[in-house]
């Protein structure tokens, strides 16, 4: 029977790329945007559900279980993320700034995840958080975007309570970092192409079914340090 994926923040970049890396090995796919009308590439991609959401907005969140009454998830990724004020020291950034960031970058998937647990497959579900490598407290600090690492840090600590308040499971918990890729975020001179990383990340997702436990991996399956 077909796998059933939902990726959250899909509507271009890594999500929108996972999306497509899925639908063609014959996974059903629902996506979300905040935008749908404006994620035409997501659109197009044939057999996706497109489903409008903002992971900030609480009341689209909780609604979502029943949006999609029904389904069962072979994996739920939360790829939604902003890289924040990157231009700007820690110290000068602005409590927007600093709230917009550690909400969508940490919070918010958390709240997700929580929401969404009760439809994933009990035995062999995957849910994975897309974290990076400047989130790991012994690595990060000196790659740069220091506000970005400390949200991606904050959101890997969160997992961490969120596997410990699942107990005990067959649910496998992973955060991934998916390279250094020519996105949006990672600007045109990342080493990585989106395929190249996707294509990875699915073996990821793929491989970690029925492993349980939660692991902090790249791409291409390497752990990295917390
Ligand atoms: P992009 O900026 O290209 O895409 C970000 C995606 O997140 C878009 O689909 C965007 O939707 C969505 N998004 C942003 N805010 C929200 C929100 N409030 N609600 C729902 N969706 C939202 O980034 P990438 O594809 O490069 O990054 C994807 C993930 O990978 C992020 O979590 C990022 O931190 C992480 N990452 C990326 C790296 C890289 O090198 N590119 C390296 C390490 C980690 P919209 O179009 O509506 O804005």
């Amino acid at each position: 029977m077909d796998k059933t994926a939902l990726i959250i923040g899909a509507s271009r970049g890594l999500g929108l790329g996972l999306a497509r890396q899925l639908s063609t090995t014959g996974w059903q796919v629902i996506a979300t945007a905040r935008d749908p009308q404006r994620a035409t590439e997501l659109a197009a991609i044939p057999g996706v559900r497109v489903e409008a959401l903002d992971i900030t907005d609480a009341a689209q969140v909780d609604a979502l279980p029943a949006r999609l009454a029904g389904v069962t998830l072979d994996l739920l990724y939360i790829n939604a993320g902003i890289a924040g004020p990157q231009d700007k020291a820690a110290s000068a950034a602005t409590i927007d700034e600093v709230g917009q960031l550690f909400m969508i970058n940490a919070v918010a998937p958390i709240r997700l995840a929580e929401a969404m647990r009760p439809l994933l497959n009990p035995r062999t579900g995957v849910i994975a958080f897309v974290s990076s490598i400047m989130g790991s407290v012994e690595t990060g600090p000196g790659m740069g975007m220091s506000l970005y690492g400390a949200s991606k840090a904050a959101l890997n600590h969160l997992t961490r309570s969120f596997v410990a308040e699942l107990g005990d499971t067959t649910l496998t918990v992973l955060s991934l970092h998916p390279g250094w890729v020519k996105t949006d975020m990672g600007g045109a001179e990342a080493p990585l192409d989106v395929e190249t990383s996707t294509q990875g990340l699915a073996e990821q997702v793929i491989g970690a079914a029925g492993q349980g436990g939660h692991r902090f991996i790249d791409y291409q399956g390497e752990p990295l340090p917390w």
